[in-house]
């Protein structure tokens, strides 16, 4: 099978990329404009096989999308590029409306000029899979969970444009029929986390002592799941999940941030004894304007009607998280010193 993936260069996308060449044995091709959150170190696992190639391009560029949907043509095109970190969605909202809206409708006009001319059993099993966030349905109180039925309720410039787009995929499918497949997801961690991401930057700064900062009073609620568990969820609802409906994609693993950032602390000193408890550099820092409060999904649909479970728990999964990045600093050193300083945005949040 022959998939094309957006954003394949990312943090999800290449997860994306290592299980479909690595573990299924499918060719395929990245599109991505490696903007600051790529890197093709993601890729070069799958691109060793020779069953993996990069396009760099700008999904904004229609024409050249129409290209190359046309010559690849792919089975089927996962989409997960995006401007994804809500902080700078908040300083620079710009590029998320011109990546995550116009780039999707670019994209979806794209796909639909290929799937138009396709027939027979081409055209039955083209599918194209928009990926998104569970952030569009705004924030929960203390109780209940997102269903993919919850209505619509953005709050950052992030989630306002993931919205806009989940609403352009799911209008291709009611009104051009384009075969459309929508998902919803929680917060991801795992390796190749760009660190400026919560989980990766608090490990690392751990690591070197430097202060770690919590938003408010780090009683944010964020529901969380091992970006390998998201990979096999997307490539399962790519291929099974029915048209036009939305899957949630969740694992049941709700965390405060002040429990995420404590456990990182935990975890490191049990594996890295320092001279003092990690846990004494936790410092609380003003909240973001329009913090939500609380995520957390129900993934019943996509665990019934599909057969998906999350194979890792936060405690495994983090685990896992933490010994990557101990083992992998030829990864993250370069990003960490020319790319990105942690010191740049004060924190950083999930997503
Ligand atoms: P990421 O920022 O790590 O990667 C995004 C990728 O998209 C990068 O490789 C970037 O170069 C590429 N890209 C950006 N603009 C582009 C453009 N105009 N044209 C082509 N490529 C472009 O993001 P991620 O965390 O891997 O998220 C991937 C997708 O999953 C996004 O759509 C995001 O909204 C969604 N999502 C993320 C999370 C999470 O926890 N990170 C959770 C749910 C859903």
């Amino acid at each position: 099978m022959k998939v094309l993936v957006t954003g394949g260069a990312g943090f999800i996308g290449s997860a994306l990329v290592r299980h479909l060449v690595l573990e299924q044995g499918a060719e395929v091709v990245v599109v991505d404009k490696m903007t600051y959150a790529a890197n093709r170190a993601n890729i070069t696992p799958a691109e060793a096989t020779g069953n993996c190639r990069l396009i760099v391009e700008d999904i904004c560029n229609q024409p050249a999308m129409t290209e190359i949907i046309a010559r690849e043509a792919p089975q089927q095109i996962l989409h997960l590029a995006a401007e994804s970190h809500v902080d700078r969605s908040i300083s620079g909202p710009r590029d998320f409306v011109e990546t995550n809206v116009i780039g999707t409708y670019s994209l979806l006009e794209a796909a639909r000029a290929h799937w138009s001319g396709l027939s027979g059993e081409a055209r039955e099993n083209f599918r194209f899979l928009h990926v998104s966030t569970d952030e569009v349905y705004g924030s929960l109180g203390a109780d209940g969970l997102f269903e993919e039925t919850t209505p619509y309720d953005p709050s950052s410039p992030y989630s306002a444009s993931k919205a806009a787009s989940d609403h352009l995929a799911k209008a291709w499918f009611r009104t051009y029929g384009l075969p459309v497949v929508v998902s919803n997801c929680s917060n991801n961690y795992g390796p190749y986390h760009f660190p400026e991401k919560l989980i990766p930057l608090v490990i690392l700064n751990a690591l070197e002592g430097k202060e770690l900062p919590v938003y408010g009073d780090g009683s944010n609620v964020r529901d969380w799941l091992y970006v390998e568990d998201h990979a096999r969820a997307l490539s399962l609802i790519a291929t099974k999940g029915r048209l036009g409906e939305t899957y949630n994609v969740g694992g049941r693993n709700e965390r405060t941030n002040l429990q995420v950032v404590e456990r990182i602390c935990d975890e490191l000193d049990a594996v890295m004894p320092a001279e003092r408890p990690r846990r004494e550099l936790i410092k609380f820092v003003t909240d973001r304007p329009g913090h939500d409060h609380r995520y957390a999904i129900d993934a019943t649909k996509l665990e019934d009607e599909l057969g998906w479970r999350a194979q890792e728990n936060f405690e495994t999964g983090l685990a896992k998280t933490v010994r990557w990045y101990l083992d992998n600093a030829d990864w993250w050193t370069p990003l960490r010193k020319s790319v990105y300083s942690g010191e740049r945005l004060g924190l950083a949040e999930p997503q």
